[in-house]
């Protein structure tokens, strides 16, 4: 855990969210500042700075947040379909330097 974290500190259950759900690996909170009528953060417990810090180790938990939005999507009422959105870096848009999937439905998104 990062003393600092946002993330860290909800994980820790320091600093109130709303959780969707929790494994042993990841939780998944309603994001505070929705872009979209659903609008998830599908975050690791383990503080990993952004995806270019992810170690050739830590390949099992990549494939876990991948199928977390999978499972996601099954709970989603109408389209199954989503957006899965990585900011990773400064440069990219990032603000939580503890790394995360934005996962996105409940709407018609514009191409990139
Ligand atoms: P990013 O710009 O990719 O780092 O995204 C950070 C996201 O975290 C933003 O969409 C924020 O709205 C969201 N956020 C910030 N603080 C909280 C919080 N306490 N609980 C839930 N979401 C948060
Ligand atoms: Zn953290």
């Amino acid at each position: 855990m990062a003393k600092e974290c946002i993330f860290c500190r909800i994980i820790a259950y320091e600093i109130p969210s709303t959780f969707v759900k929790e494994t042993d690996d990841i939780i998944v909170i309603k994001d505070v500042n929705p872009k979209a009528s659903v609008h998830y953060l599908i975050i690791p417990k383990k503080h990993i700075q952004d995806v270019q810090s992810f170690a050739d180790k830590d390949i099992g938990l990549a494939g876990k947040l991948l199928l977390m939005a999978r499972d996601l999507s099954k709970t989603l009422s109408g389209s199954s379909d989503f957006k899965l959105v990585v900011n990773s870096g400064k440069q990219a848009g990032q603000c939580i330097f503890h790394v995360h999937f934005h996962f996105l439905a409940g709407k018609q998104f514009d191409k990139l």
